[in-house]
C-alpha cells in the first residue's frame, strides 16, 4: 500500500492562531503552483512506491480547497500515471467553507476525490471572528449539507477546543451542533498559542487568555464522553470515527509506513532501512528555482538508526486504540519490547494493557499521553 501526500501552501487569509507554512496568492500563481507539482512529481524517486499503486491521496495545507476541480484533476491524472492509482484509493481533500460556493463540490467529486475534511473548528460566529476564520457556521453548515448533494459519504469535520473564554457548557453546544451533522469523522484541536502568531502578540497584551490545564483536560473529557456516547470510537488521541470510517491515509503515518510528500513545505517519509524523513523547504522562490533546475527539491531530514526507530514506532503506535504488535515489533527490530525499553515497560505496567495480541495505551490516558511517552525517551 502506497501514500501520496500535496501540501497547498496558499490561504484566503492568516488565521490569527495559526503557525503553518502558508501565503495569500493570486489565481496565477496557484496555476504556476500545479504546474510545479506536477513536475515534482515526475522527478520525485522512491523505490518502494515503484511497484505499487496509490492506495490513498491526501491534498492537505493551507488551503486545498482554493484549487480549482480542474487543477485537482490535473494532479491525479498526473498522480495516476506516475504511480498508479487503485480504484478504491482514498483521496481526501481539506477545504475551508469560505473559499467555494456554486457547484465546486460536485465539480470536486467527479475528479474522484472521495472524503472531505471539513475545517469547521467552531460554530460559534463570535469565536470564529476571534480565530480569524473566512467562514461563517452558516457556511460551514452549508459546506456540509453541500458535500452530502454532491455525494461524499466520507466527511470528516474538524473541531477546535480550549479557545479563549470557552468553557465546557460552551463547548457542550458546540458538540451538540457538530452531531448534529452525522459526520463520519471528527478530528479535534486543543488550540495552543503558537509562537509568532497574532494570538501570542493578543495574549502578551492581555486581549486574550489560553485555558488552564484542567479546564484543558475537562474539554478533552467532554468531547470523549460524547463522541463515545455518539458511537465514534476514539482510535487516535486527536480522532473519531464511526466503526469503518478511520482515516487510512493518517493511519499510514501512524504505521510508519512510506508517504510521498509534493510541494513546498512538505514532508515525506521512506520506511527503507530503518526509516528517513525528507523535507520540502517551506520557500516557495526556492522550490520553483530548484524544479526549474531540474531538481528534486527534497532533503534528508532525519534518517533513522534502530534505536531512534523503535522509539518512533512506540511514540506513533500507542497514540492509536491499535496499539502495538510485540510480535511484529521483535521481528522488525530483532529485540522484544521488555528488552529494549525494560525500564519504561515496568514504570508503564499499570497504564499499558493487553487486548489479544496487542499491546496499547487506553484512551482514557491519552490526555497525559506526551507525559507518559517519555518513559521511552
Ligand atoms: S486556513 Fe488553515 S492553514 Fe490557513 S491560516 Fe487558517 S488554519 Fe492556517
Amino acid at each position: 500500500m502506497s501514500s501520496l501526500y500535496f501540501h497547498i501552501p496558499f490561504c484566503r487569509r492568516r488565521c490569527r492562531y495559526c503557525d503553518f507554512f502558508s501565503t495569500t496568492t493570486s489565481d496565477v500563481e496557484r496555476d504556476n503552483y500545479v504546474d510545479l507539482l506536477c513536475r515534482h512529481l515526475e522527478l520525485i524517486h522512491c523505490d518502494e512506491l515503484a511497484d505499487s499503486e496509490l492506495q490513498t491521496i491526501y491534498f492537505g495545507g493551507g488551503t486545498p480547497s482554493l484549487l480549482t476541480a480542474e487543477q485537482l484533476h490535473l494532479l491525479l491524472t498526473a498522480s495516476r500515471a506516475r504511480f498508479g492509482l487503485s480504484a478504491e484509493a482514498e483521496i481526501t481533500l481539506e477545504v475551508n467553507p469560505g473559499t467555494f460556493g456554486g457547484k465546486y463540490l460536485q465539480q470536486v467529486r467527479q475528479t474522484g476525490i472521495n472524503r472531505l475534511s471539513i475545517g469547521i473548528q467552531s460554530f460559534n460566529d463570535q469565536q470564529l471572528r476571534q480565530l480569524g476564520r473566512c467562514h461563517n457556521a452558516d457556511q460551514a453548515r452549508a459546506a456540509v449539507t453541500g458535500a452530502r448533494a454532491a455525494g461524499f459519504d466520507n466527511i470528516s469535520l474538524d473541531l477546535m477546543f480550549a479557545l479563549p473564554g470557552q468553557d465546557t457548557d460552551d463547548l457542550d453546544r458546540e458538540i451538540d451542533q457538530l452531531l448534529q451533522q452525522e459526520p463520519e469523522h471528527i478530528s479535534v484541536y486543543g488550540l495552543t498559542v503558537e509562537a509568532g502568531t497574532e494570538f501570542e502578540r493578543w495574549q502578551q497584551q492581555g486581549l486574550i487568555t489560553a485555558v488552564d490545564e484542567d479546564e484543558y483536560a475537562r474539554q478533552y473529557e467532554l468531547l470523549r464522553a460524547r463522541f463515545s456516547a455518539a458511537g465514534y470510537e476514539h482510535y487516535e488521541v486527536s480522532n473519531f470515527a464511526r466503526p469503518g470510517w478511520h482515516c487510512q491515509h493518517n493511519q499510514r503515518y501512524w504505521q510508519r509506513r512510506s508517504c510521498l510528500a509534493i510541494g513546498a513545505g512538505a514532508h515525506s517519509f521512506v520506511e527503507s532501512g530503518y526509516g528517513e524523513r525528507r523535507h520540502v523547504p517551506a520557500d516557495l522562490a526556492r522550490y520553483r528555482q530548484l524544479l526549474t533546475a531540474g531538481v528534486d527539491p527534497a532533503e534528508r531530514l532525519e534518517s533513522f538508526n534502530r534505536r531512534g526507530a523503535m522509539i518512533e514506532t512506540l511514540y506513533l503506535a500507542l497514540r492509536t486504540s491499535a496499539g502495538v504488535d510485540p510480535v511484529a515489533f521483535e521481528e522488525r527490530f530483532g529485540e522484544s519490547l521488555q528488552r529494549a525499553f525494560p525500564t519504561a515497560m515496568a514504570r508503564l505496567q499499570a497504564s499499558l494493557v493487553c487486548s489479544g495480541e496487542r499491546i496499547m495505551l487506553p484512551p482514557q490516558h491519552w490526555l497525559i499521553y506526551d507525559h507518559l511517552i517519555k518513559a521511552f525517551f
